[in-house]
């Protein structure tokens, strides 16, 4: 078999999921290239694949990366019938840096001089301050330990975590009124929501009139 050395333009990095965003990048978004539609973060302490260790490890400092189409993770500037980026002229740093076939490059990026929310959403702008209280009332939990230690009797921690998930969303519904944020600002500015960082760890969510309901069903 031909040994692989350069871009077959398949597409599957940009399917597998965004770039996250480097110092590189912060023109793109200062010359309105990238807005905080197409962004999303990932908050310190979330799950996340880590390409380093080839493993789901906590995120130890935040990341902002390219959303994904609707629920998935696939790039929202990927077009799947054209196989190709929508952006390719001013892709992020990531997306230039990215050798399949050869991945010292891209992992030696990995983790290094990322963009965080506050370097996006500069002094002066009132979501700033909005999303600075939000991360010091809603930190991201402890999720490898909830993990580790949750069982379908753990009630109290159930309930603690279905507080946490009532006060975070009324949280985000008031600044959603507030400044008329779409559904993508807000997990930018405020990254996603507590019920929906537990739900891979098999807590389920259920709507009632009095807030969400928070149950656990099994361990994926
Ligand atoms: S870098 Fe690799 S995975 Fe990405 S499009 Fe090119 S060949 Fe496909
Ligand atoms: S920005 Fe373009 S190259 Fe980068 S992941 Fe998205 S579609 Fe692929």
């Amino acid at each position: 078999m031909k040994h692989q050395n350069e871009c077959k333009q398949c597409g599957t990095c940009c399917e597998k999921g965004g770039p996250a965003l480097h110092t590189q990048d912060l023109p793109l978004i200062e010359k309105g290239l990238l807005s905080f539609d197409n962004l999303i973060t990932i908050r310190k302490g979330e799950l996340a694949h880590d390409p380093v260790s080839s493993s789901v490890a906590s995120v130890k400092n935040e990341l902002i990366k390219i959303r994904g189409i609707k629920d998935s993770w696939t790039c929202i500037f990927y077009d799947k019938t054209r196989k190709g980026c929508t952006i390719y002229d001013h892709r992020p740093h990531a997306c230039k840096t990215l050798k399949c076939w050869d991945t010292d490059d891209i992992l030696g990026l990995a983790g290094k001089n990322l963009l965080s929310r506050l370097d996006i959403v500069k002094e002066g702008n009132p979501l700033r301050k909005r999303l600075i209280e939000h991360e010091a009332l809603f930190p991201c939990p402890d999720l490898k330990t909830i993990s580790r230690t949750i069982t379908r009797s753990s009630k109290k921690t159930i309930k603690k975590l279905e507080r946490i998930s009532n006060k975070d969303l009324a949280y985000r519904i008031r600044a959603i009124e507030e400044f008329k944020l779409s559904v993508s600002q807000e997990l930018f500015i405020f990254g996603r929501p507590l019920f929906q960082l537990l739900a891979p760890l098999g807590f389920t969510t259920r709507e009632t009139s009095s807030g969400i309901k928070l149950g656990f069903s099994h361990k994926h």
